[in-house]
């Protein structure tokens, strides 16, 4: 994702409001690693500006990620998540408290399915680890 100044800059010229809520929002996801959902970033959000509202939140979330400056994951954790991380990379997922890490798989981009793709034009591959975090093996 670019940085908050240059989506306000992008956000504009496509004729979408620039609120003070959305350049919050921008400011929140910029080089965040959590990969919140909607109501993750709402609570985050509404701490710093109380009257923010949930809808205005996804409405940003989804406008992002048409603009393809958001990647919007299901990672089989009940809600979607949101990545601003636009880089080639996979995840490391926490059966227990639904944490996602950031991980590169060297060659990951060359794995192949036994026996072909069955006709299928394959454009990517998500590499998905799943088990219990740091956090989690200590306190299950
Ligand atoms: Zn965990
Ligand atoms: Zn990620």
């Amino acid at each position: 994702m670019r940085s908050a100044a240059v989506l306000t800059e992008a956000f504009r010229s496509r004729g979408l409001k620039v609120t003070p809520q959305r350049q919050l929002l921008f400011r929140l996801l910029e080089a965040n690693t959590s990969h919140p959902t909607a109501e993750a970033l709402y609570a985050v959000a509404s701490a710093q500006m109380p009257g923010i509202s949930l809808r205005t939140v996804y409405q940003t979330l989804n406008d992002l990620a048409e603009m393809g400056e958001l990647q919007m994951l299901d990672l089989g954790t009940g809600a979607a998540r949101f990545d601003p991380n636009l880089d080639d990379h996979h995840h490391l997922v926490c059966d227990v408290c639904g944490e996602i890490r950031d991980v590169h798989v060297p060659g990951a981009d060359l794995l192949a399915p036994t026996g072909g793709t069955q006709g299928f034009a394959v454009t990517s591959a998500q590499v998905v680890f799943r088990g219990h975090c740091a956090q989690c093996r200590v306190n299950p």
